[in-house]
Protein backbone atom coordinates (compact mmCIF):
# COMPACT_ATOMS: atom_id res chain seq x y z
CA UNK A 1 0.00 0.00 0.00
CA UNK A 2 0.96 3.54 -0.87
CA UNK A 3 2.99 5.71 2.06
CA UNK A 4 0.45 7.30 3.70
CA UNK A 5 1.77 10.15 6.80
CA UNK A 6 -1.49 10.76 7.83
CA UNK A 7 -2.38 7.34 8.72
CA UNK A 8 -0.98 7.89 11.87
CA UNK A 9 -2.29 4.68 13.62
CA UNK A 10 0.10 2.72 11.28
CA UNK A 11 3.69 4.41 12.79
CA UNK A 12 5.25 2.36 15.76
CA UNK A 13 8.34 3.03 17.85
CA UNK A 14 11.37 6.32 18.13
CA UNK A 15 14.22 6.97 15.79
CA UNK A 16 16.85 8.34 16.18
CA UNK A 17 19.27 9.54 13.22
CA UNK A 18 23.40 8.88 14.62
CA UNK A 19 25.41 10.71 12.41
CA UNK A 20 28.73 9.51 11.48
CA UNK A 21 32.06 11.69 10.12
CA UNK A 22 34.41 9.54 8.90
CA UNK A 23 32.58 6.64 10.20
CA UNK A 24 33.02 8.10 14.14
CA UNK A 25 29.86 8.37 15.47
CA UNK A 26 29.14 12.19 16.54
CA UNK A 27 27.75 12.51 20.55
CA UNK A 28 24.92 13.91 19.79
CA UNK A 29 24.01 10.52 18.38
CA UNK A 30 24.47 9.52 22.23
CA UNK A 31 22.52 12.37 23.47
CA UNK A 32 19.66 11.52 21.17
CA UNK A 33 19.23 7.46 21.72
CA UNK A 34 19.41 8.76 25.67
CA UNK A 35 16.86 10.91 25.38
CA UNK A 36 14.99 8.96 22.95
CA UNK A 37 15.07 6.15 25.55
CA UNK A 38 12.71 7.59 28.27
CA UNK A 39 10.10 8.46 24.82
CA UNK A 40 9.87 4.72 23.87
CA UNK A 41 9.42 3.59 27.75
CA UNK A 42 6.67 6.21 27.77
CA UNK A 43 5.60 4.89 24.79
CA UNK A 44 6.11 1.15 25.14
CA UNK A 45 7.99 0.43 21.57
CA UNK A 46 11.18 0.24 20.12
CA UNK A 47 13.79 2.64 20.35
CA UNK A 48 16.33 2.12 16.90
CA UNK A 49 19.45 3.82 15.84
CA UNK A 50 19.44 4.72 12.25
CA UNK A 51 23.02 4.84 11.08
CA UNK A 52 24.08 5.45 7.24
CA UNK A 53 27.80 5.24 5.79
CA UNK A 54 30.10 3.02 4.15
CA UNK A 55 31.93 0.13 5.55
CA UNK A 56 31.18 1.15 8.68
CA UNK A 57 32.76 -0.86 11.92
CA UNK A 58 30.23 -2.70 13.69
CA UNK A 59 31.59 -2.20 17.08
CA UNK A 60 30.28 1.30 16.47
CA UNK A 61 27.39 0.38 15.56
CA UNK A 62 26.62 -2.02 18.58
CA UNK A 63 28.04 0.57 21.01
CA UNK A 64 24.43 2.47 19.95
CA UNK A 65 22.64 0.16 22.06
CA UNK A 66 24.96 1.15 25.03
CA UNK A 67 23.25 4.34 25.29
CA UNK A 68 19.84 2.96 24.46
CA UNK A 69 19.29 1.47 21.03
CA UNK A 70 17.28 -1.55 20.88
CA UNK A 71 17.86 -2.17 17.33
CA UNK A 72 20.06 -0.12 14.76
CA UNK A 73 19.53 0.13 11.11
CA UNK A 74 23.14 -0.17 9.37
CA UNK A 75 23.03 1.25 5.52
CA UNK A 76 25.90 0.62 3.88
CA UNK A 77 26.48 1.69 0.26
CA UNK A 78 29.60 3.44 -1.40
CA UNK A 79 27.53 6.19 -2.02
CA UNK A 80 26.43 7.10 1.28
CA UNK A 81 30.25 7.23 2.19
CA UNK A 82 30.26 11.23 2.40
CA UNK A 83 26.47 13.16 3.19
CA UNK A 84 24.44 14.31 0.26
CA UNK A 85 21.43 15.76 0.97
CA UNK A 86 20.12 13.33 -2.06
CA UNK A 87 21.48 10.14 -1.05
CA UNK A 88 20.98 10.37 2.55
CA UNK A 89 17.26 11.53 1.63
CA UNK A 90 16.27 8.89 -0.08
CA UNK A 91 17.82 6.29 2.08
CA UNK A 92 16.06 7.61 5.19
CA UNK A 93 12.62 8.05 3.58
CA UNK A 94 12.80 4.81 1.85
CA UNK A 95 13.71 3.26 4.98
CA UNK A 96 10.72 5.50 6.95
CA UNK A 97 8.36 4.44 4.53
CA UNK A 98 8.95 0.86 4.97
CA UNK A 99 9.04 0.62 8.75
CA UNK A 100 7.23 3.29 9.79
CA UNK A 101 8.51 5.64 13.06
CA UNK A 102 5.86 7.65 15.05
CA UNK A 103 8.60 9.89 16.32
CA UNK A 104 12.37 10.96 14.47
CA UNK A 105 15.07 12.57 16.28
CA UNK A 106 17.54 14.27 14.35
CA UNK A 107 20.74 16.51 15.94
CA UNK A 108 20.53 19.67 14.73
CA UNK A 109 24.36 19.61 13.36
CA UNK A 110 24.80 21.06 10.18
CA UNK A 111 24.13 18.22 8.36
CA UNK A 112 21.18 17.58 10.28
CA UNK A 113 19.93 20.83 9.95
CA UNK A 114 19.92 19.84 6.21
CA UNK A 115 18.50 16.90 6.33
CA UNK A 116 15.88 16.76 8.73
CA UNK A 117 13.44 19.19 6.90
CA UNK A 118 14.60 17.53 3.50
CA UNK A 119 13.32 14.41 4.75
CA UNK A 120 10.00 16.17 6.97
CA UNK A 121 8.77 17.13 3.36
CA UNK A 122 9.45 14.25 1.83
CA UNK A 123 7.58 12.08 3.87
CA UNK A 124 4.46 15.27 4.23
CA UNK A 125 5.38 15.58 8.18
CA UNK A 126 5.99 18.08 10.33
CA UNK A 127 9.41 18.97 11.71
CA UNK A 128 9.66 20.98 14.89
CA UNK A 129 13.55 22.68 14.84
CA UNK A 130 16.04 23.46 17.29
CA UNK A 131 13.66 21.48 20.45
CA UNK A 132 15.02 21.72 24.22
CA UNK A 133 12.69 19.68 25.47
CA UNK A 134 10.98 16.18 24.92
CA UNK A 135 7.68 14.24 26.27
CA UNK A 136 4.70 12.26 24.94
CA UNK A 137 3.64 11.63 28.46
CA UNK A 138 0.80 13.79 29.98
CA UNK A 139 1.78 13.93 33.25
CA UNK A 140 5.62 14.58 32.35
CA UNK A 141 4.91 17.62 30.76
CA UNK A 142 2.90 19.07 33.34
CA UNK A 143 5.47 18.49 35.81
CA UNK A 144 7.92 20.07 33.23
CA UNK A 145 5.58 23.06 33.03
CA UNK A 146 5.28 23.15 36.79
CA UNK A 147 9.08 23.55 37.47
CA UNK A 148 9.66 25.86 34.56
CA UNK A 149 7.15 28.00 33.55
CA UNK A 150 4.55 30.50 34.82
CA UNK A 151 1.33 28.35 33.48
CA UNK A 152 -1.20 27.78 35.60
CA UNK A 153 -0.70 23.55 35.16
CA UNK A 154 -3.97 22.54 37.26
CA UNK A 155 -6.25 25.03 35.72
CA UNK A 156 -5.57 23.91 32.25
CA UNK A 157 -7.18 21.48 30.09
CA UNK A 158 -4.34 18.83 28.56
CA UNK A 159 -5.20 16.87 25.75
CA UNK A 160 -4.43 13.04 26.84
CA UNK A 161 -2.77 11.63 23.87
CA UNK A 162 0.78 10.46 23.68
CA UNK A 163 1.55 12.72 20.75
CA UNK A 164 5.10 13.93 21.01
CA UNK A 165 5.07 17.27 22.96
CA UNK A 166 7.97 19.46 21.32
CA UNK A 167 9.62 22.54 23.64
CA UNK A 168 11.53 24.84 21.60
CA UNK A 169 12.09 28.79 22.41
CA UNK A 170 10.39 31.09 20.50
CA UNK A 171 10.44 34.98 19.85
CA UNK A 172 14.01 34.95 20.49
CA UNK A 173 13.65 33.16 23.72
CA UNK A 174 11.50 34.97 25.28
CA UNK A 175 8.65 32.75 25.96
CA UNK A 176 9.01 28.56 25.13
CA UNK A 177 6.56 27.10 22.43
CA UNK A 178 5.11 23.19 22.98
CA UNK A 179 4.44 22.27 19.74
CA UNK A 180 2.32 19.53 18.45
CA UNK A 181 2.42 17.32 14.84
CA UNK A 182 -1.12 15.04 15.44
CA UNK A 183 -2.22 14.72 12.12
CA UNK A 184 1.27 13.31 10.52
CA UNK A 185 3.83 10.84 11.47
CA UNK A 186 6.46 10.70 11.79
CA UNK A 187 6.27 13.46 14.47
CA UNK A 188 9.95 14.51 13.72
CA UNK A 189 12.53 16.96 15.61
CA UNK A 190 15.60 18.26 15.57
CA UNK A 191 17.48 19.16 18.66
CA UNK A 192 20.94 21.30 19.14
CA UNK A 193 24.30 19.46 19.84
CA UNK A 194 24.70 19.93 23.48
CA UNK A 195 20.89 20.22 24.51
CA UNK A 196 20.19 16.39 26.16
CA UNK A 197 22.75 14.43 28.30
CA UNK A 198 24.37 11.32 27.50
CA UNK A 199 23.05 8.58 29.70
CA UNK A 200 26.04 6.43 30.49
CA UNK A 201 26.87 3.71 28.77
CA UNK A 202 25.57 0.29 29.44
CA UNK A 203 27.28 -2.86 28.32
CA UNK A 204 24.52 -4.98 28.86
CA UNK A 205 22.53 -3.18 26.69
CA UNK A 206 24.93 -2.85 24.38
CA UNK A 207 25.43 -7.18 23.99
CA UNK A 208 21.57 -7.32 23.20
CA UNK A 209 21.42 -4.49 20.33
CA UNK A 210 20.17 -5.70 17.10
CA UNK A 211 22.09 -5.20 13.94
CA UNK A 212 19.69 -5.32 10.94
CA UNK A 213 20.94 -4.52 7.54
CA UNK A 214 19.39 -2.76 5.23
CA UNK A 215 18.82 -3.67 1.78
CA UNK A 216 20.31 0.08 0.53
CA UNK A 217 18.46 0.46 -3.14
CA UNK A 218 20.76 3.69 -4.32
CA UNK A 219 22.32 4.83 -7.52
CA UNK A 220 24.00 7.90 -9.05
CA UNK A 221 21.11 8.86 -10.64
CA UNK A 222 19.44 9.34 -7.33
CA UNK A 223 22.07 11.87 -6.55
CA UNK A 224 22.01 15.58 -8.51
CA UNK A 225 25.50 17.36 -6.78
CA UNK A 226 28.81 16.51 -7.96
CA UNK A 227 30.79 15.94 -4.76
CA UNK A 228 34.07 17.44 -6.05
CA UNK A 229 36.35 17.64 -2.75
CA UNK A 230 35.74 17.69 1.05
CA UNK A 231 37.93 20.75 2.44
CA UNK A 232 37.91 20.31 6.56
CA UNK A 233 39.10 23.73 8.36
CA UNK A 234 42.46 23.98 9.20
CA UNK A 235 41.46 25.54 12.77
CA UNK A 236 40.80 23.36 15.24
CA UNK A 237 37.10 24.49 16.44
CA UNK A 238 36.88 24.22 20.20
CA UNK A 239 35.06 21.58 21.88
CA UNK A 240 32.56 23.70 24.01
CA UNK A 241 30.06 20.91 24.29
CA UNK A 242 32.45 18.16 25.22
CA UNK A 243 34.41 20.33 28.32
CA UNK A 244 34.26 19.90 31.62
CA UNK A 245 35.26 23.69 32.12
CA UNK A 246 34.42 26.88 30.59
CA UNK A 247 35.58 30.12 30.98
CA UNK A 248 33.72 32.33 28.78
CA UNK A 249 33.67 36.28 28.36
CA UNK A 250 31.45 39.07 27.18
CA UNK A 251 30.84 42.52 26.43
CA UNK A 252 32.75 43.31 30.20
CA UNK A 253 35.93 42.70 28.12
CA UNK A 254 35.11 45.49 25.89
CA UNK A 255 37.46 47.90 27.23
CA UNK A 256 40.50 45.71 26.51
CA UNK A 257 39.61 42.86 24.38
CA UNK A 258 43.02 41.22 23.83
CA UNK A 259 43.98 41.09 27.40
CA UNK A 260 40.13 40.15 28.11
CA UNK A 261 40.66 37.09 26.26
CA UNK A 262 44.03 36.28 27.60
CA UNK A 263 42.97 36.65 31.14
CA UNK A 264 40.10 33.76 30.20
CA UNK A 265 42.65 31.69 28.58
CA UNK A 266 45.02 31.66 31.15
CA UNK A 267 42.14 30.68 33.99
CA UNK A 268 40.68 28.03 31.65
CA UNK A 269 44.43 27.08 31.20
CA UNK A 270 44.44 26.73 35.05
CA UNK A 271 41.23 24.99 35.69
CA UNK A 272 42.06 22.21 32.10
CA UNK A 273 39.07 24.02 30.25
CA UNK A 274 38.27 26.03 27.19
CA UNK A 275 37.10 29.57 26.78
CA UNK A 276 33.45 30.52 25.21
CA UNK A 277 32.06 33.85 25.00
CA UNK A 278 28.48 35.34 24.69
CA UNK A 279 26.72 36.45 21.54
CA UNK A 280 27.74 40.34 21.79
CA UNK A 281 31.95 39.13 21.74
CA UNK A 282 31.24 37.23 18.82
CA UNK A 283 29.08 39.65 16.65
CA UNK A 284 32.07 42.15 17.44
CA UNK A 285 34.60 40.11 15.89
CA UNK A 286 36.31 39.72 18.88
CA UNK A 287 36.53 35.45 18.85
CA UNK A 288 35.61 33.23 16.07
CA UNK A 289 31.64 32.12 16.42
CA UNK A 290 32.69 28.67 17.13
CA UNK A 291 32.77 29.78 20.89
CA UNK A 292 29.19 31.14 21.36
CA UNK A 293 27.60 29.86 24.14
CA UNK A 294 23.93 30.28 23.86
CA UNK A 295 20.76 30.01 22.45
CA UNK A 296 21.96 30.54 19.07
CA UNK A 297 25.68 28.99 19.79
CA UNK A 298 26.44 26.15 21.78
CA UNK A 299 24.61 24.81 24.77
CA UNK A 300 27.08 23.52 27.45
CA UNK A 301 27.16 21.09 30.74
CA UNK A 302 30.09 22.24 32.30
CA UNK A 303 31.22 21.03 35.67
CA UNK A 304 32.19 24.53 36.17
CA UNK A 305 31.50 27.76 34.37
CA UNK A 306 33.47 30.90 34.62
CA UNK A 307 30.88 33.90 33.20
CA UNK A 308 33.26 37.03 33.18
CA UNK A 309 31.55 40.00 32.33
CA UNK A 310 28.57 38.58 31.19
CA UNK A 311 25.02 40.22 32.48
CA UNK A 312 22.99 36.82 31.59
CA UNK A 313 21.04 37.43 28.95
CA UNK A 314 18.19 34.55 28.42
CA UNK A 315 19.44 33.98 25.32
CA UNK A 316 23.44 33.05 26.78
CA UNK A 317 21.20 31.50 30.19
CA UNK A 318 19.63 29.13 27.56
CA UNK A 319 22.88 27.76 26.96
CA UNK A 320 24.91 27.40 30.15
CA UNK A 321 22.87 27.52 33.29
CA UNK A 322 22.48 23.60 33.51
CA UNK A 323 26.29 23.83 34.28
CA UNK A 324 26.94 22.48 37.68
CA UNK A 325 28.91 25.23 39.04
CA UNK A 326 28.53 28.69 37.24
CA UNK A 327 30.95 31.30 38.80
CA UNK A 328 30.18 34.74 37.54
CA UNK A 329 32.29 37.69 37.46
CA UNK A 330 30.58 40.89 37.34
CA UNK A 331 30.98 45.00 38.21
CA UNK A 332 27.36 45.41 38.31
CA UNK A 333 26.17 43.70 41.35
CA UNK A 334 22.51 43.21 40.32
CA UNK A 335 23.10 41.51 36.79
CA UNK A 336 21.31 38.92 36.00
CA UNK A 337 23.92 36.47 35.80
CA UNK A 338 24.04 36.11 39.53
CA UNK A 339 20.55 34.67 39.20
CA UNK A 340 21.76 31.41 38.60
CA UNK A 341 25.94 31.68 40.08
CA UNK A 342 26.66 28.93 42.67
CA UNK A 343 29.39 31.85 43.57
CA UNK A 344 29.05 35.58 42.54
CA UNK A 345 32.14 37.81 42.78
CA UNK A 346 31.02 41.45 42.50
CA UNK A 347 34.01 43.01 40.95
CA UNK A 348 36.68 44.20 37.80
CA UNK A 349 37.00 41.35 35.59
CA UNK A 350 40.71 42.60 34.91
CA UNK A 351 41.37 42.23 38.66
CA UNK A 352 39.38 39.10 39.54
CA UNK A 353 40.71 37.14 36.92
CA UNK A 354 44.06 37.55 37.37
CA UNK A 355 43.77 36.88 41.28
CA UNK A 356 41.31 33.56 40.64
CA UNK A 357 44.05 31.80 38.17
CA UNK A 358 46.90 32.85 41.15
CA UNK A 359 45.10 31.44 43.54
CA UNK A 360 44.03 28.03 41.61
CA UNK A 361 47.33 27.86 40.08
CA UNK A 362 48.84 28.21 43.56
CA UNK A 363 46.67 25.46 45.30
CA UNK A 364 47.29 23.32 42.40
CA UNK A 365 51.12 23.66 43.24
CA UNK A 366 50.54 23.21 47.06
CA UNK A 367 48.86 19.61 46.32
CA UNK A 368 51.23 18.46 43.94
C1 LIG B 1 17.41 35.60 18.84
C2 LIG B 1 18.58 35.93 19.73
C3 LIG B 1 19.49 34.95 19.99
C4 LIG B 1 20.58 35.22 20.83
N1 LIG B 1 21.48 34.23 21.06
C5 LIG B 1 22.48 34.46 21.95
C6 LIG B 1 23.42 33.43 22.29
O1 LIG B 1 23.38 32.32 21.76
N2 LIG B 1 24.36 33.71 23.20
C7 LIG B 1 24.47 34.93 23.81
O2 LIG B 1 25.38 35.10 24.64
N3 LIG B 1 23.61 35.92 23.48
C8 LIG B 1 22.64 35.72 22.57
N4 LIG B 1 21.81 36.74 22.24
C9 LIG B 1 22.15 38.11 22.73
C10 LIG B 1 21.72 38.38 24.14
O3 LIG B 1 20.38 38.86 24.14
C11 LIG B 1 22.61 39.45 24.79
O4 LIG B 1 22.60 40.60 24.00
C12 LIG B 1 24.06 38.99 24.97
O5 LIG B 1 24.10 37.73 25.62
C13 LIG B 1 24.79 40.01 25.84
O6 LIG B 1 26.12 39.66 25.96
P1 LIG B 1 26.96 40.15 27.20
O7 LIG B 1 26.37 39.64 28.47
O8 LIG B 1 28.37 39.81 26.91
O9 LIG B 1 26.86 41.74 27.09
P2 LIG B 1 26.09 42.77 27.98
O10 LIG B 1 24.67 42.42 28.15
O11 LIG B 1 26.40 44.11 27.43
O12 LIG B 1 26.77 42.62 29.41
C14 LIG B 1 28.09 42.98 29.70
C15 LIG B 1 28.26 42.79 31.20
O13 LIG B 1 29.61 43.04 31.55
C16 LIG B 1 29.65 43.73 32.77
N5 LIG B 1 30.97 44.41 32.82
C17 LIG B 1 31.36 45.50 32.10
N6 LIG B 1 32.68 45.75 32.36
C18 LIG B 1 33.08 44.83 33.25
C19 LIG B 1 34.30 44.57 33.91
N7 LIG B 1 35.41 45.29 33.66
N8 LIG B 1 34.38 43.54 34.80
C20 LIG B 1 33.27 42.79 35.07
N9 LIG B 1 32.07 42.99 34.47
C21 LIG B 1 32.00 43.98 33.56
C22 LIG B 1 28.45 44.64 32.75
O14 LIG B 1 28.05 44.98 34.07
C23 LIG B 1 27.42 43.79 32.03
O15 LIG B 1 26.64 43.05 32.96
C24 LIG B 1 20.72 36.50 21.41
C25 LIG B 1 19.77 37.48 21.16
C26 LIG B 1 18.71 37.21 20.33
C27 LIG B 1 17.68 38.26 20.09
Amino acid sequence: MAFNSKDTAAFKGVWVFCEQRDGVILGTGYQLLSEGRKLADDLGVELCGVLLGDKLNEDYAKALGGYGADRVYVCEHPLLKDYTTDAYTKVICDLVEDKKPEVFLIGATNIGRDLGPRVAARLHTGLTADCTHLDVDVEKYKQFLRETSNVDVDNTRFEENKNLKATRPAFGGHLMATIVCPDYRPQMCTVRPGVMQTAPYNEQTAAKTVLERVDVKLDASDIHVDLVEIKKSAKKLVDLVGADVVVSVGRGISSDPKRGIEIAEELANVLGGVVGASRAVVDAGLIAADHQVGQTGKTVHAKIYVALGISGAIQHLAGMQDSECIIAVNKNGSAPIFDVATYGITGDLFKVGPMLTEAIAKYKAAKA
